[in-house]
Formats: C-alpha cells, sequence, structure tokens
C-alpha cells in the first residue's frame, strides 16, 4: 500500500518531490495517510530550522539520487 503525505499546516497532498497539491475527495482513498509538513508550511511554522531541515532532505535526495 502506498503511503500519502499529507500536510498538516495547509492540508495538502504529497505527490512526489516538491510537489504538493490540494487533496481532491477519493482520489487518494485506497492509500495510507500519513501525517507531514510541505516546505511551504516549514518555513511558516519552523522558520528558524526550516533551511536546515530542507538543506538535510536536500543532502539525503542528492545522496539517493548519486546512489541508483
Ligand atoms: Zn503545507
Amino acid at each position: 500500500m502506498k503511503i500519502v503525505v499529507k500536510c498538516c499546516g495547509c492540508g495538502r497532498l504529497k505527490l512526489g518531490e516538491d510537489k504538493w497539491t490540494y487533496s481532491m475527495a477519493g482520489l487518494f482513498s485506497n492509500e495510507r495517510v500519513s501525517h507531514g509538513i510541505c516546505p511551504t508550511c516549514l518555513r511558516i511554522l519552523y522558520p528558524k530550522h526550516a533551511e536546515q531541515v530542507l538543506a538535510n532532505l536536500e543532502q539525503r535526495r542528492m545522496a539517493q539520487t548519486t546512489a541508483v
């Protein structure tokens, strides 16, 4: 089962890296929803930590990309 991340700040769903969209009813009925936070809300809610968190995510993404 695919896990969909839903932003608890704005309620958007994560479709992919840096792709967030507002929920459409029924679209993700078969997927399990996990709560997370999108980069936009991260910057609003945690301005002091956002850049560091996003930099860490970017580093991890780069590592994964080079590994493949
Ligand atoms: Zn959000």
